[in-house]
């Protein structure tokens, strides 16, 4: 690549969050292949981010690329309006497989911020068509990131999701505050009773509580424990209203099980608790295609599809253009299929023991705040907020692919990964606080 390419870039080219007056340095990257990014100046980075949760095999996969290929000659893309097609329905049969049970009506989206639209339309339509219609508020925490459209951004954390530029254009929803910190930390009885008050007060407007199990992404890495997934349950229960998880990020394999609703006991505790409860809405997308291609997916309970159906409209009122799009059934069947053959459990469990391990010294820097681990995530938060560029030079110097935001260096890998690029990783975060 040409500096002057690097200029229109520069000049022409928004990236995700960045200003065009004064953008950060961005990398050119030339390929990938297993766990390593290539630069066009041929230095390798080991990748500690799978491309933003969904590269979870690595790059290149020749079962993922062998997928694509022979879809393409087949179909790359036909409308689902009236048609349908071998990559959707076996799609949707692996999907129905391996959801938590109850959950296999599925609407394919086209991405994970689409399929949130989708979930909260098909929340305000089963309220609608039970005879509801004044409820359409969602209810929500505090540290929460649901996607960039409107819809997914007005349930996002009002801070952190700049509410206050939107304010007037974005519809207004109540949040209320996380649950505290700690997938083991046992949970606070006055976290329930005072949810329990925040239902009473906005239920009878609201259609749904939409929340990311477990582990808040992008709103702040946060982990909670997965007793509070039980509480959510119960008052959506109690008060009418269904219970959406954001699963775009958990999703397949990341916290240690397959998806967190429905989910055991979770590994990381010593004794076997309840298993997770099943939500009456799920989103999933990022990991689906193995990040080969964008595609997500809105599942929800029969009870919801049958309900939506005998509603005024009768139908789902969401049909996007490139709904289904066989390239990326395809990959994401294949990505399935990869995964479930794979060892994933021990790799998972493998990554996690060792970014503890390896990550255990960043606690010793006065610069950081915390060092927190759970499934294949990893997270160093910081007291202040880190200098994204001075800190990906340093990464990049280390030949490490390492992307900070906020006070927050995070790593989570592909699955693939080696025990070496992983101690890679960590000790350039090391390095780095
Ligand atoms: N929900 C969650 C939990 C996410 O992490 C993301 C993406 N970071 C989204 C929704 C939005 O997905 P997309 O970027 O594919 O629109």
């Amino acid at each position: 690549m040409q500096v002057s390419d690097l200029d229109f870039d520069r000049k022409y080219l928004w990236h995700p969050y960045t200003s065009l007056r004064d953008p950060l340095p961005v990398y050119p990257v030339a390929s990938a292949n297993g766990c390593r990014l290539r630069l066009e100046d041929g230095r390798e980075l080991v990748d500690g981010m799978s491309s933003w949760w969904c590269a979870i095999h690595g790059y290149n996969v020749p079962e993922l690329n062998d997928a694509i290929h022979e879809q393409a000659r087949k179909m790359s893309h036909v409308m689902f309006g009236g048609i349908t097609h071998e990559p959707a329905i076996e799609l949707g049969k692996r999907l129905v497989k391996i959801l938590p049970k109850g959950l296999d009506r599925i609407f394919l989206a086209d991405s994970g911020s689409v399929s949130v639209e989708v979930a909260m339309k098909m929340a305000v339509q089963y309220q609608h068509a039970m005879g509801f219609p004044e409820r359409q508020k969602f209810l929500t925490l505090r540290g929460g990131y649901h996607g960039d459209t409107t819809a997914p951004m007005s349930v996002c954390d009002p801070v952190t999701g700049m509410h206050q530029v939107f304010q007037g254009f974005l519809p207004e929803h109540a949040f209320f505050r996380r649950p505290p910190g700690g997938y083991a930390t046992p949970a606070d009885p006055t976290y329930e009773a005072e949810l329990a008050d925040f239902f009473e007060q906005y239920a009878c407007q609201s259609a749904a509580f939409i929340v990311e199990p477990v582990v808040q992404g992008a709103g702040g890495m946060h982990f909670y424990n997965p007793a509070y997934l039980r509480v959510f349950r119960r008052l959506c229960d109690r008060h009418g209203l269904l219970l959406i998880f954001d699963e775009i990020a958990t999703g397949f394999g990341r916290t240690g099980e397959l998806f967190v609703g429905g989910g055991g006991a979770g590994k990381n505790l010593s004794s076997k608790q309840e298993a997770n409860p099943i939500p009456d809405i799920m989103t999933i997308g990022k990991a689906l295609t193995g990040g080969y291609m964008t595609l997500a997916a809105t599942v929800c309970t029969h009870q919801v599809a049958d309900t939506i159906g005998r509603g005024e409209a009768g139908v789902m009122m969401h049909g996007p253009t490139f709904m289904g799009n066989p390239l990326a059934c395809a990959v994401a069947c294949a990505s399935i299929d990869l995964l479930l053959a794979s060892p994933w459990v021990g790799r998972v469990e493998s990554i996690r023991s060792r970014l503890a391990a390896y990550l255990r010294p960043a606690a010793q820097s006065t610069r950081v705040k915390a060092v927190r681990v759970l499934g294949a995530i990893g997270v160093v938060e910081m007291h202040e907020p880190v200098d994204v560029a001075a800190a990906q030079a340093c990464f990049v110097e280390a030949g490490a692919w390492i992307r900070p935001f906020g006070k927050l260096i995070y790593l989570m890998p592909p699955y693939t990964i080696t025990e070496d690029d992983l101690e890679l990783l960590c000790r350039a975060v090391v390095k780095y606080v």
